[in-house]
């Protein structure tokens, strides 16, 4: 970490606020651009394009998945078969999968106590606040930049004791700099107001987002409706659901955030007619918690090693697999598990071989 983004967290810790980081990325990446090549000579991968997977076959038992049906939109149909299958379809679409798997078992497979699906979280985001900046922000403006990309970008939150104390879940604001245009930079100057610069310019704002976390709930959830896709498979109804906890802690969250900013001199907050509230937030294309992880059955759809309670050999690397659905970012986290999932999968094999 930085000298400076050490002297500023050491700045406002006496308050009561910590920070933390996230990962913004240079660009989205293309996965046929980037790693097209290495596929197509790949000596142990085979890529099928166009095949949906449709449904997971077992073997008598139920308990080892034999094959994955796959269908085109042309009305192919592929039959994949291998001794492990993992499901890397993000928290929807693997939720999905075995949901739509139930001609073997009923309710779908890894679903005997009723849990796929359910524990469904997102991340409710409000984008719209404003924060002047306050004494401090104007100093570690530089570390507080968003360019050029890619790079870490600092995020606060209330510290763990308050969190603790006060029964909070962890709520994040993200603050990404606004430049000055020309006339707002007369009417600074005019004003004899101090500027705060940093390596890109003179920050005349910085936009709020307040990212927020929420209690897993069983009632929240994506089940299958009624409605056929275009290959014939039930299409997911998704019931996004909170709680009174969910609201305490955010109101209660920006409450303290507004007041220990303004006391450690990062600035203050403006959300006009707008507060954040549930009302008028968004999800955050962040899809959490369908698959969770358990170390009971009677709890969760995963065990500790991604594998589907009741199976031998099905797998979820997902972050369906988060028990909870903490503010930041997912796709480290999910690359981490997945990471771990294919180094268990690596020792079992030599142990079994
Ligand atoms: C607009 C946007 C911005 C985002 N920004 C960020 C960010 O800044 N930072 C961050 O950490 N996260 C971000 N996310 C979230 C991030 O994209 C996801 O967390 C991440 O992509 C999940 O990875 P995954 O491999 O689990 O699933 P995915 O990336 O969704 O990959 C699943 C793959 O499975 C395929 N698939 C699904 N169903 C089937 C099926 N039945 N048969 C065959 N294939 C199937 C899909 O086509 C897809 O290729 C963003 C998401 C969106 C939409």
């Amino acid at each position: 970490m930085r000298p400076e983004v050490v002297a500023l967290r050491t700045k406002i810790a006496p308050y009561g606020l910590k920070i933390s980081s996230f990962y913004w990325e240079q660009t989205p990446t293309r996965t046929a651009l980037r790693f097209g090549e290495e596929m197509r000579h790949s000596k142990n991968s085979r890529v099928l394009l166009g095949a949906t997977a449709t449904e997971l076959k077992l073997d008598p038992s139920c308990q080892r998945v034999t094959a994955v049906v796959c269908r085109s939109l042309e009305g192919r149909e592929a039959i994949v078969e291998g001794d492990t299958i993992v499901l890397a379809m993000g928290a929807f679409e693997s939720a999905r999968l075995l949901l739509a798997s139930d001609r073997q078992v009923s309710g779908g497979i890894g679903n005997r106590h009723d849990l796929v699906g359910r524990f469904y979280t997102d991340h409710p985001k409000h984008h719209t606040g404003t924060l002047i900046p306050g004494d401090l922000t104007r100093q570690y403006a530089r570390e507080l930049q968003y360019a050029p990309k890619p790079r870490f970008c600092i995020c606060f939150a209330l510290d763990d004791v308050t969190q603790r104390e006060q029964k909070l879940l962890e709520h994040v604001l993200y603050i990404k700099p606004i430049y000055e245009k020309p006339v707002e930079r007369l009417w600074r100057i005019a004003r004899g107001r101090p500027v705060c610069r940093d390596d890109n310019g003179s920050v005349a704002t910085y936009r709020v987002k307040f990212v927020t976390e929420q209690f897993p709930h069983k009632n929240s959830r994506v089940k299958l409706g009624t409605e056929l896709d275009a290959l014939g498979q039930r299409k997911l109804e998704v019931d996004w659901c909170f709680t009174d906890c969910d609201r305490r802690s955010m109101a209660q969250t920006l409450r303290l955030l507004t007041e220990r900013f303004a006391s450690a001199g990062l600035g203050t907050f403006k959300f006009g007619n707008e507060p954040p509230s549930l009302k008028n937030m968004t999800d955050a294309a962040h899809q959490m918690g369908t698959t969770r992880m358990a170390s009971r059955p009677e709890e969760g759809v995963v065990d500790t090693n991604c594998r589907v309670f009741g199976t031998e050999n099905l797998y979820v690397a997902s972050s369906a697999v988060f028990p909870t659905g903490p503010s930041y970012s997912p796709t480290f986290t999910i690359l981490a598990l997945a990471r771990r999932l294919g180094q268990h999968l690596l020792q079992k094999t030599v142990i079994e071989v």
